[in-house]
C-alpha cells in the first residue's frame, strides 16, 4: 500500500477552538500549518447549541456555526486540514513523526507526517459513570436511551420523561435544552448544591419542567435492548435509601477527560491526564511540542480560553522556529 509523507513546520493535532486558533495565527505567520482533525472535527462545540458567551456574537451563535467560522478563517490564510486517524506519535527526535491511518480500524499506516513543531489541541471527551446498563448495546443501553449529548439525541425523546446526571454547567445546559423535547426533565445530582454557574443553576431550578433529585447517585440503568431505558436505580446518600425511578432516557453530563492517551508516558501530565505546560507559556517538557485548549486546561475549559491558549501555542511555536531556523533549514533530524 502506498504511503504519503507530508512535511510541515507546524502540525496541529485537533480542530476545536484551540487548534483552529493556533492555525489562524500560524497561517498568518506564513508557517503553512497542517491541522489534523480528530474523531470529532470542530471539537465539542459542534455538539452544543447556543453559545452565548463567546465575545463578538452579541445575539449568541450556534456551536457548529461558530466552528465553521473558525475553520473558514484558518483556511483563508492557507491552513490545510487533513482528516486522518493518528495511530502513534514519535517525539523522541525532531522532526517529530506522526503515523496516520485512513480510519481508526484501518490496519496500515497511510500517512506519515513530519513536523518541526507540534501543537497538541486534542481536547477532552465526555466522562461516563461506569455503571451497569450504561455501556453500548449489547452490554448496556448506550445508544438506546443513554447518551452524553442532548444536542445529538434529544430529539429522540419527544414527549418522554428523562433524567440528566450531573451538577455542572454541562448538566444545566443539557437539562434546559432537553425541556424542548421531554415531558419532564429530572436532574440527578450527587450533592445538595450545584457546581454550575449561578445563572445556569437558577435557570434550571426555576424551570417549570425540571425537577431535581439532590444527594442522589445513579447505581444502575435498567431496561432492555428492545424497549430501551425503563428506569434507574438510585441511592440517596442522605437517607441511605435505594429505590427505582422510572425514566425513558438518561443523559450523562458529569464532566470530561482530556484526550491525551497518545502522549501518555511522553509528555508530562497531571494525574487525570491534562498536559502540563511551563509557566505562562504553552511549552511542554519536550522542546518544540506545545499544548493548548482542553487537553491542557483542567480549570477554565471555555471555548474562549481554549482559543486564547491556541493563540499562545502558535506564538510559542513561531518563536521556537525562529530560534531554531538554521537547524530546520538543514533538516537535521536530532537536537537543534
Ligand atoms: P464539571 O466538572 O464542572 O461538573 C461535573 C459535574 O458532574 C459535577 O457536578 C460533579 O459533581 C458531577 N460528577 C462528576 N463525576 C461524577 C460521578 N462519577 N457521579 C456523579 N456525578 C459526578 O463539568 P462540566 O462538563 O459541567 O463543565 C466543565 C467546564 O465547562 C466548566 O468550567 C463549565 O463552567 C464549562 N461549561 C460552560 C458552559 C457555559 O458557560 N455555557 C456550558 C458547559 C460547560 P460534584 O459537583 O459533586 O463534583
Amino acid at each position: 500500500m502506498s504511503q504519503t509523507t507530508i512535511e510541515r513546520k507546524v502540525v496541529i493535532l485537533g480542530s476545536g477552538p484551540a487548534g483552529l486558533t493556533a492555525a489562524i495565527y500560524a497561517s498568518r505567520a506564513q508557517l503553512e500549518p497542517l491541522v489534523i482533525d480528530g474523531p470529532q472535527p470542530g471539537g465539542q462545540l459542534t455538539i452544543t447549541t447556543d453559545v452565548e458567551n463567546y465575545p463578538g456574537f452579541a445575539e449568541g451563535i450556534m456551536g457548529p456555526a461558530l466552528m465553521d467560522q473558525f475553520r473558514a478563517q484558518a483556511e483563508r490564510f492557507g491552513t490545510e486540514i487533513l482528516n486522518v486517524w493518528i495511530d502513534r506519535v514519535d517525539v523522541s527526535q525532531r522532526p517529530f513523526t506522526l503515523y496516520g491511518k485512513a480510519s481508526q480500524d484501518a490496519e496500515e499506516i497511510s500517512t506519515i507526517i513530519k513536523a518541526d513543531t507540534l501543537i497538541v489541541s486534542t481536547g477532552a471527551s465526555a466522562k461516563w459513570l461506569g455503571i451497569p446498563g450504561e455501556a453500548p448495546v449489547p452490554e448496556g443501553l448506550g445508544g438506546n436511551g443513554v447518551s452524553a449529548c442532548a444536542t445529538c439525541d434529544g430529539f429522540f425523546f419527544r414527549g418522554k420523561p428523562i433524567v440528566v446526571v450531573g451538577g455542572g454547567d454541562t448538566a444545566m445546559e443539557e437539562a434546559l435544552f432537553l425541556t424542548k423535547f421531554a415531558s419532564e426533565v429530572v436532574v440527578v445530582h450527587r450533592r445538595e448544591e450545584f457546581r454550575a454557574s449561578k445563572i445556569m443553576a437558577e435557570r434550571v431550578m426555576n424551570h417549570e419542567k425540571i425537577k431535581i433529585l439532590w444527594n442522589t447517585e445513579v447505581k444502575e440503568i435498567n431496561g432492555t435492548k428492545e424497549a430501551g431505558v425503563e428506569s434507574i436505580t438510585i441511592y440517596n446518600s442522605k437517607t441511605g435509601e435505594t429505590s427505582v425511578f422510572p425514566t425513558q432516557g438518561v443523559f450523562i453530563a458529569i464532566g470530561h477527560k482530556p484526550n491525551t492517551e497518545l502522549f501518555a508516558g511522553v509528555l508530562d501530565m497531571d494525574d487525570v491526564g491534562y498536559i502540563k505546560t511551563e509557566g505562562k507559556t504553552m511549552r511542554t517538557n519536550i522542546p518544540g511540542v506545545f499544548a493548548c485548549g482542553d487537553a491542557q486546561d483542567a480549570y477554565y475549559r471555555q471555548a474562549i480560553t481554549a482559543a486564547g491558549t491556541g493563540c499562545m501555542a502558535a506564538i510559542d511555536a513561531e518563536r521556537f522556529l525562529a530560534e531554531h531556523s538554521h537547524e530546520v533549514e538543514r533538516n537535521t533530524a536530532t537536537n537543534y
